[in-house]
């Protein structure tokens, strides 16, 4: 009798996973593979909740199979290495992110940049390729990290430092990688410049931190004007838009070096590209399941960029903890049990969150 997919590896685990697109999650046993030589066994103690995960437990980019165990922020302990690990030992504060694996000879992979490997083993939802050599060749469906442990190579691990909380920490693994990178790489980076985050929430409020922290004039711009009190006073924003108000927007026009555009919905799009200075670039981040509305003629007019990011490298991933940690940048949270996380859901597809849902999984994540 043939082998149900979940059952196909040794090692029995308990996690959440959604059985169709309903997005319902529920308990759900399965197993991970056996530990090789470099892996590390890694005890999931928190796990955030990213917009992406809601996105695909709806399987509304259309590329998810079911059941599916969402979850890509993940901070835990080490608890058990192979024999060849290098990077860490048992009881290590760690985390990881949303890929698990590449191919490592690519070009890309030979950037540091495995994000953009076309072999890229996403945390959950992928499968393990039978060419990737990196990973498990029985083409079953890899499971993330609403569940009790990872088994993951040590390549694709963190390392937290000792200052960071694992709970606030935990969402940097996306959000906070996500918007740092397309900082770095699009050169939005340099004291004094001045830039736009549209979506003031889990990426969008770590946008707002690290921004600051590089020395940056930050205006958000948001579609929530009740957001502009805590934008200003509490994440140290310098100016705060409400997209909807014509007049706000017209005033901000030709201001900015950059925008970073967190939205997770369909938004006008133009009205962001006016708010460029000449070179400006806007980077979407969000992802929106529809074509963005676009005029050549409003970047023609002032040299204008519009460019995209996913997350970021492994190499670039511990940097950013690194400088996060130095900082004092953490996310700002809401730490949940388990058994919550569907009425989380609900509450962050109406943006009822400041600014990311976290589960407790350590504490709370046990048999029904
Ligand atoms: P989130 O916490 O739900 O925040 C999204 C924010 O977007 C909301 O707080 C809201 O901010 C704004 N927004 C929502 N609907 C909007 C609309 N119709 N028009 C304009 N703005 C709207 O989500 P998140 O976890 O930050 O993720 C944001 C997006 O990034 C998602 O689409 C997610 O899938 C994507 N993502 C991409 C990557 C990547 O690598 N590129 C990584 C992670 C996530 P205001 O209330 O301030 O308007
Ligand atoms: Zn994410
Ligand atoms: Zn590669």
């Amino acid at each position: 009798m043939a082998v149900s997919a979940e059952n196909e590896r040794p090692v029995k685990v308990l996690g959440w996973a959604a059985r169709d697109s309903s997005g319902l999650l529920s308990p759900f046993e399965f197993s991970r593979r056996v530990k090789r030589e470099q892996d590390v066994t890694v005890k999931v103690l928190y796990c955030g909740i990213c917009h992406s995960d809601l996105h695909n437990v709806k399987n509304e980019w259309g590329f998810m199979s079911y059941p599916m165990v969402p979850g890509h922020e993940i901070a835990g302990v080490i608890t058990e290495v192979g024999t060849k690990v290098t990077k860490f030992k048992v009881g290590d504060r760690v985390g990881v992110g949303c890929m698990i694996g590449s191919c490592h000879n690519c070009v890309n992979c030979g950037d540091n940049l495995e994000n953009y490997c076309p072999e890229m083993v996403p945390v959950y939802g992928g499968k393990f390729s039978p060419d990737n050599d990196s990973e498990d060749s029985n083409g079953t469906i890899n499971y993330g990290g609403f569940s009790e442990i990872m088994v993951v190579d040590e390549h694709f691990v963190f390392k937290f430092p000792n200052n960071m909380p694992l709970d606030g920490g935990a969402p940097l693994l996306c959000a906070g990688i996500t918007v740092y990178s397309p900082l770095r790489y699009y050169g939005l980076d340099k004291p004094g410049m001045h830039i736009g985050v549209v979506g003031l929430g889990g990426l969008g409020h770590v946008a707002v931190k690290f921004a600051k922290a590089m020395g940056l004039r930050v205006t958000v711009i948001s579609t929530s004007p009740s957001k502009k009190e805590e934008a200003m006073n509490h994440l140290g924003a310098d100016a705060f838009l409400v997209s909807q108000d014509a007049e706000q927007m017209q005033l901000a026009m030709g201001t900015m070096n950059g925008i970073i555009d967190t939205a997770s919905a369909m938004h006008a799009f133009l009205p962001l590209i006016g708010l460029l200075k000449t070179h400006g670039k806007l980077v979407m981040v969000g992802l929106t399941d529809k074509p963005l509305e676009l005029l050549a003629m409003p970047l023609l007019l002032g040299r204008k960029i519009v460019g995209g990011s996913v997350v970021g490298g492994i190499k670039e991933t511990q940097e950013m903890i690194d400088f996060a940690a130095e900082h004092g940048i953490i996310a700002d949270i809401e730490v949940i049990p388990m058994d919550y996380v569907n009425t989380a859901m609900e509450r962050l597809a109406k943006g009822d969150v400041r600014y990311r849902f976290v589960i407790d999984i350590g504490n709370s994540l046990k048999s029904y």
